[in-house]
């Protein structure tokens, strides 16, 4: 799934659980993979080392840092709580930075074998479920953190 749906799942985490930011904080890591489990965008076509993959991971990038600082904005009182869930929900993609551009020739361990079987569908069109996400929890959270 997208960094942007992840860290809105985060954010969603981080004001649900803000009375137990710990459990907030695990809950965000651990959603990762459940959303992960959900059909989402993916190409398995695509290298990772092309134009057009550069071009989706700097908009997804983009997209996740500004709209996670808008719902921390919205949200003002817990913001680092929701940046932290945020990035912790988003994070565990980072290893595929380090298996495909820093140690690519490395086998997959355990925990990347696992993160890789749940993404059982990963298509074009599941870009569909990732805007349906985007739509139903980004325009949510504004709205009513814009209630408090
Ligand atoms: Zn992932």
């Amino acid at each position: 799934m997208t960094a942007t749906n992840h860290g809105l799942m985060g954010a969603v985490i981080a004001i649900t659980l803000q009375k137990y930011p710990p459990l907030a904080i695990t809950v965000s890591l651990l959603s990762h993979f459940l959303l992960d489990a959900f059909p989402h965008f993916g190409d398995g076509k695509m290298s990772l080392h092309s134009r057009r993959f550069y071009g989706i991971l700097f908009t997804d990038m983009t997209l996740a840092v500004v709209s996670t600082l808008a719902v921390a904005w919205f949200w003002f009182e817990i913001a680092l709580l929701v940046v932290g869930c945020a990035f912790l929900a988003a994070s565990p993609d980072l290893m595929w930075l380090y298996y495909e551009y820093l140690k690519p020739k490395l086998k997959l361990g355990r925990l990347a074998r696992f993160h890789s079987r749940i993404q059982w569908s990963q298509s074009p069109p599941g870009l569909m479920v990732e805007f349906i996400w985007f739509i139903v929890l980004f325009p949510t959270l504004i709205y009513i953190g814009a209630q408090f």
